[in-house]
Parts: C-alpha cells; structure tokens; sequence
C-alpha cells in the first residue's frame, strides 16, 4: 500500500485503506472471473449478487426488518432533496434550518413542494440548531425534514427528533452511530462522506410511502419506481455500490454501528478537549455543548494569518485538507469513520503544540 496520511477532508473524504484494497482488487478481478466488477453487466448475476448483499447488510447494520426498502440513487444528496418534496409534498412539509445544508434542502423543495421553515438560527450565523420548543411545527405536513449533522457549522442533533414522518438527511453522519431508521419515514445521505465515492446516494424508504408516491415527471424520480427496479431503472453507478458494499462489510468487521459510535466519541472527545483546554487560543464555532458534531469538528484560531500558518504547518506534518468551508472560515477537521483514533491523536497533539508556541 502506497503512503497515506491523515485526511481531514468534509467530502469525498478518507475511506478505510482495507476497503480500497479490497475494492481495487475488485476492480481489477473480481473472484477470480477475468474482469473486474466495474466491467460486467448490472443485469448479470455477479452485480445482482452485489446489489442484494448491499440492500441486505444495510438493513442489518440499522437494524431493519422488511418495513424499509433500500436504494442506491444518483445525483447527490442535492437531487435527493429536491426530489422529496416532487414525490411526497401535497399540503406542504416542515423543514428544521440549522446550516448550510438544511437551508438548501428548503431552497432547492420549494421549487417542487410548499416549504414551511419551522425554526432556523441562519440569525445567530447557523451556531447551534434551534431547540425543539422554538419550532412551530404545523398540523397535517406531509413530513418533517431535518439534516442531523450539519457538514458545513459543525453540529448535530445528538438525538433525532420523533414525528410520524421524520425525513433526515445524514450524510455527513451516515452509519458513524446506530440510526433510529425504523422510526424514519427516510432516511439517506450522499456516499462521499462515511460510505464510498461519491455519485451514489444511500437511501433508506419506509415502504408505506409508496402508496402517498405523487406524479412525478419521470420514474427514475419517482422513490417507489426505483424501489420496485432496485435502483436499476437504468445502469446505477455500479463501482461506487461495490464499494459501499465493501464499507458494510468493514463496518460489521468493527463489530458494527455501535462500536462505532464509541471510537467516533472518543476521535472528537480528543479534538474538543484540545479546543477547551487552549485557554482560548481555539474557539469552537458551535455555541451549544451538547449539539457538537462528532463527525466534523469546527473551530477558529485568533487570527487570519495563524489559520493560514496552522494549516500550512499541518499539511507538512501528514494532516491535510482541514481549511474550513470558503464561506465560513477558520479549521474545519473532518474525522468519519476511516479517520483512526491516531489522526485525532495526532491532530490534537499538533493543536496543543502549535497554541503553545503561539499563545
Ligand atoms: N447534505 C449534507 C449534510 C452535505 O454535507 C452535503 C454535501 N456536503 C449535501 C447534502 C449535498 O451533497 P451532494 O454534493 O452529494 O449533492
């Protein structure tokens, strides 16, 4: 295996080295057959055989019977929540705005759907989510959307809200803990995060929805079409979906979502101990304690030109991509599930080092 250092990149972002030898074997000879998993027909039975494994190991590592149908779609997490609202918005859906992409989620659904902003804290520069008792939620939506990890400021909701129709959009988040998927209408999140390359989403569909599926221009939009051809209405990115089913199976061999959830706490508990414990020096940008992500760890250093330093002087020491988003600013450390407890050790140790020198 070639030199491979820590990649603090928020997406597409560092996947587990095993899963990348795993997958360029893969990909280069796929059991032994003479061509590779990228080369054979979608229809064949090698790929059915990848398809059903993947649906099948998705289900398991959340804990899903037979009420969610699983898809593997194009178009990023960006289409995805522009075409919820196409399928699923009648009388008008409520949306949670903590961040960057929740706000988009709105700005892209009411072209398609009637959007009603149940709180937002964009005044407060998106610092936290806003609490559950500032939500105005309104009677008869069609369905409650919310992002559970906000990718861009840096918090999550620790604990998913409950409503008969909870839509979550997870893809920074997406299999770093166990999911309440079975109390989800849907669930899904592009890959490029904690799963695979991008070009595929992963989308969990409670299957009653179907039934509420409006008209929708064309069926390769339509969630309950693309269930009933599991995903294959036309050729799916069919590399990217052997690669996530290598991720499912590498998330099983780690003993699963909760053991997960367990080295992920620990990766951040590092970084904000760091953080918390610079006498200033580092400033998280998230304003409420327990919203912090776990997953992308957002901070500002005193000032322009120490930021610049910082990153210059992480980069030269194996710990690459943690500028943080052009338009906020300041570090953004993205730690998902490949990064290993060493990165943020490292990472947090460098920190520790770097205020020391110039505090
Ligand atoms: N939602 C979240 C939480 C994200 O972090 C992103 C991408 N960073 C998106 C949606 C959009 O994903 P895509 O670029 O795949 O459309």
């Amino acid at each position: 295996m070639s030199h491979r250092i820590f990649n603090f990149s928020a997406g597409p972002a560092m996947l587990p080295t095993e899963v990348l030898e795993k997958s360029a074997a893969a990909l280069l000879d796929y059991k032994g057959k003479g061509f590779g998993i990228a080369e054979c027909s979608h229809r064949g039975k090698e790929f059915d055989g990848v398809v059903d494994e993947a649906i099948a190991r998705a289900k398991q590592l959340v804990g899903l019977g037979d009420t969610h149908d699983v898809l593997f779609l194009q178009g990023g997490a960006t289409q995805l929540f522009t075409l919820i609202p196409m399928n699923y918005d009648g009388n008008g859906a409520d949306y949670l705005v903590g961040g960057e992409w929740s706000k988009k989620a709105v700005s892209f659904g009411k072209e398609a759907g009637k959007t009603n902003v149940v709180a937002s804290s964009e005044t407060s520069n998106f610092d936290h989510s806003p609490k559950p008792n500032e939500w105005k939620m309104t009677e008869g939506a069609d369905y409650f959307h919310v992002c559970s990890n906000e990718t861009v400021h840096g918090h999550r909701l620790a604990v998913w809200p409950t409503h008969p129709n909870l839509i979550v959009d997870a893809s920074s988040e997406f299999l770093s803990r166990p999911h309440p998927v079975s109390q989800c209408a849907m669930v899904y999140g592009g890959a490029q995060k904690n799963l695979g390359p991008a070009g595929v989403v992963l989308v969990y569909v409670r299957k009653d929805l179907h039934a509420r599926q409006k008209k929708v221009m064309s069926k390769l939009w339509s969630f309950k079409d693309q269930a009933e051809n599991k995903s294959m209405i036309n050729t799916p990115p069919t590399f990217g979906i052997y690669i996530l089913l290598e991720t499912f199976r590498w998330l099983e061999a780690q003993g699963g979502l909760a053991a997960l959830e367990k080295r992920n706490t620990a990766k951040a508990g590092l970084l904000y101990a760091a953080i918390d414990n610079s006498n200033g020096f580092y400033k998280g940008t998230v304003s409420v304690k327990d919203q912090r992500s776990h997953m992308n760890v957002t901070y500002r250093l005193p000032s322009e030109e120490l930021t610049e330093e910082f990153i210059k002087t992480a980069a030269k020491n194996g710990m690459v991509a943690l500028k943080g988003y052009r338009t906020v600013g300041g570090i953004r450390a993205s730690i998902y599930n490949a990064m290993p407890v060493e990165g943020a050790q490292a990472l947090a140790n460098f920190m520790k080092d770097y205020a020391s020198k110039k505090s």
